[in-house]
């Protein structure tokens, strides 16, 4: 399994700086760690599944790395999982995904801000405004329900 997963992300991501690696998940089967660059695997899923199967998380995990966090499930997401050989398997949903940056924040331009945690202060965007302004105030939401 660690053999095909490499060549994957070998064939997919090359010089990206992603890497692989499994994880304990039991309620999904993959997940892409966009801040980390990591798309790991469950071990309950690769003990029980065929290659086939895995192949397939993979694909799907490897369509996230391209297409970028923002992208989650959406067309720019599905266009790149069509593209790299992803038909959609019964383990298409994974319903929990684990993203580290937890915090997702956005000023009223739309600029993405993101932190490990939610910042105690009143922070203002840093593109919008270069001293404090309240007219560009960060407002944040966790990120904890976005798709991995
Ligand atoms: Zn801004
Ligand atoms: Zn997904």
């Amino acid at each position: 399994m660690t053999r095909m997963a490499e060549g994957l992300l070998a064939a997919h991501l090359a010089g990206k700086g992603w890497s692989f690696g499994f994880d304990r998940a039991v309620r999904r089967a993959g997940a892409c760690h966009h801040a980390e660059r990591r798309i790991t695997l469950s071990r309950h899923l690769a003990a029980r599944a065929d290659e086939d199967e895995v192949r397939q998380v993979l694909l799907h995990e490897v369509a996230h790395a391209l297409a970028g966090h923002r992208a989650a499930h959406g067309p720019r997401w599905r266009a790149r999982a069509e593209a790299i050989g992803y038909t959609g398997s019964r383990l298409h949903d994974h319903p929990i995904a684990e993203d580290r940056a937890t915090w997702i924040g956005s000023c009223p331009a739309g600029h993405e801000h993101r932190r490990f945690r939610r910042p105690s202060r009143e922070v203002s965007c840093g593109l919008c405004s270069r001293r404090f302004s309240r007219a560009s105030l960060i407002t944040w939401r966790s990120a904890e329900s976005s798709r991995g």
